[in-house]
Formats: C-alpha cells, sequence, structure tokens
C-alpha cells in the first residue's frame, strides 16, 4: 500500500485513494509528543497576537534541534513563519544548510513558501496537525513536498492533534472577528 498516511480525516481518503507517489509514513508514538512542542509554540504565538502556528524540527535520534513560532508582525517579515524561522535555527545549530534526517512537526499544513523551504532544506519528514484550505500546499493544494517535478521529497503524516492544531486557529480568528 503506497500513500500519505491520515489519521483522523476522512474527507481526505479520495486523496489518499488517487495518490500512488508520495512515501508511507505511519504516526509514530513519538509523533504526538513533538506535537505537543509545537502546540507550545502555536499558543505562544497566539499570545503575541501572531496567527498560532508554531513547529519544531527534531533529529532522527529524536534531539530537538529548533522550536519556532509565527513572527510576521512582531519582525515585520513576511517569511518569518514557524517552520522557516525553524529550519533556518535547526541548519545554523547543525551548521549545514540540508537537515536530512531531520523531521519537522508543524501545526497547520505548510504554505508554499515553507513547503519549498522543505524542498531545499531536504527535511526527510513533515508531519502536520490541521489542513489548510486555503493556503496549504502540501495536500490541499501544489502538492509540493512530494512533487515528482521536484529533486526532494518527503514523507508526509497529517493529522496528527488535528482538532488541538484546528482548534487553536479557529479561536485565535474567531476572537478577531470579535474584535473588529
Ligand atoms: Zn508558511
Amino acid at each position: 500500500m503506497q500513500g500519505i498516511h491520515y489519521r483522523t480525516y476522512p474527507a481526505w481518503h479520495f486523496f489518499v485513494m488517487s495518490t500512488e507517489k508520495a512515501k508511507i509514513s505511519l504516526v509514530t508514538e513519538k509523533d504526538e509528543y513533538w506535537m505537543g512542542i509545537a502546540l507550545e509554540q502555536a499558543r505562544m504565538a497566539a499570545s503575541l497576537d501572531e496567527v498560532p502556528v508554531g513547529a519544531c524540527v527534531v533529529s532522527d535520534e529524536d534531539d530537538l534541534l529548533a522550536a519556532a513560532s509565527n513572527r510576521t508582525i512582531i519582525d515585520n517579515d513576511p517569511t518569518a513563519h514557524a517552520e522557516v524561522l525553524a529550519i533556518r535555527a535547526a541548519a545554523e545549530r547543525l551548521g549545514n544548510y540540508r537537515l536530512t534526517g531531520t523531521t519537522l512537526y508543524t501545526t497547520i499544513e505548510p504554505c508554499a513558501m515553507c513547503a519549498g523551504t522543505l524542498v531545499n532544506a531536504r527535511v526527510r519528514r513533515l508531519v502536520f496537525g490541521a489542513p489548510d484550505e486555503r493556503y496549504g500546499a502540501v495536500v490541499t493544494h501544489f502538492g509540493l513536498c512530494d512533487s515528482p517535478l521536484l529533486n526532494h521529497r518527503l514523507e508526509i503524516t497529517a493529522g496528527v492533534l488535528l482538532e488541538d492544531c484546528r482548534s487553536l486557529m479557529k479561536d485565535f480568528f474567531r476572537k478577531k472577528r470579535l474584535a473588529t
């Protein structure tokens, strides 16, 4: 059997059945732990009034290399998404611009910029929580992380702590709407 492993999102079933190019990647027991670290970062972003997305990079030896939250508003930097910041910090820590042998955990499906960064960084595996119907560039649109047109493909796992990741976003934007 081939396909991206989906844990709790039956609506993606059709997509799973239609893709044959992705590597199998099962949810491991550790995935929820590391997603919890990413969620802490997402909550920190919310407390700073940033869109609540958090990410962390973990080595295949289970070392936490970096964790980051969205900082686009605070830093006046449209590239300061949690995933990009976590990848930058992990690369600096490793002293290597390639992050082979690592997994990136992020609470929300990466956008086109972040998905492209993951490919360029040669990250081995991507684990995300909730899909992003608008900007998601991994399974919702584009398929950038396992495209046969690109020179690197990631293993992809989706749906880890999905409800926690999604409810943070929903609560954040609901409060924003109420405030305007
Ligand atoms: Zn992004």
